[in-house]
């Protein structure tokens, strides 16, 4: 910028993409602020938040879009997509629907984005651990399958949270070298 030293070195866009429900919100205000809300109502249009992170010294500066409830039509106007340089496509662990849609996810992903988009799959409230429905070793076999990496967080504990944005960006970063 013009003000003399910038204070980023790079700036990424990043989507949150995923059915309903999986944790989308709560994984970006865990992110970028660290809260967790249990009650977070769909806003309609898109918004989005800004988390810098140091990565290989670098400083670079996340910002990360929220579909804000457009995801229950399956579908996301083109503009959320533009100039993205990365996915978190998020599933709930206790909701085997929300794992079988991911297909079709990361598709309408690929329609919008360079086929080259490094993309992080992301099965979320690991903290419900009764209430798992999909295994580890499912996931991870769908994640080889569609070439996507694989975390397993929870907004809730916080857990893996910053990880996933991390291997994300990192991602993105060594690809740019
Ligand atoms: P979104 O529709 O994908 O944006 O999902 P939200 O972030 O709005 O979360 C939907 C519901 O799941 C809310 O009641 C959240 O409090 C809850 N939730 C989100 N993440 C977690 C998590 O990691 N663990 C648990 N137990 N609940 C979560
Ligand atoms: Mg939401």
């Amino acid at each position: 910028t013009s003000t003399g030293a910038s204070d980023y070195d790079f700036i990424f866009k990043l989507v949150l993409i995923g059915d309903s429900s999986v944790g989308k919100s709560n994984l970006l205000l865990r992110f970028t602020r660290n809260e967790f809300r249990l009650d977070t109502q769909s806003t309609i249009g898109v918004e989005f938040a800004y988390k810098q992170l140091v990565i290989d010294g670098k400083k670079i500066k996340t910002q990360v879009w929220d579909t804000a409830g457009q995801e229950r039509f399956k579908t996301v106007i083109p503009q959320f997509y533009r100039g993205s340089e990365g996915a978190l496509a998020v599933f709930d662990l206790t909701k085997l629907d929300s794992f079988d849609h991911i297909p079709t996810w990361i598709e309408e992903v690929h329609r919008h984005t360079p086929s080259d988009l490094p993309i992080v799959l992301v099965g979320n409230k690991s903290d419900l651990v009764d209430q798992r429905k999909v295994s580890r070793e499912q996931a991870t076999a769908l994640a080889e399958e569609l070439n996507l990496s694989y975390m397993e967080t929870s907004a809730l504990n916080a857990s893996n949270v910053e990880q996933a944005f991390v291997l994300l960006v990192t991602s993105i970063y060594q690809k740019k070298m």
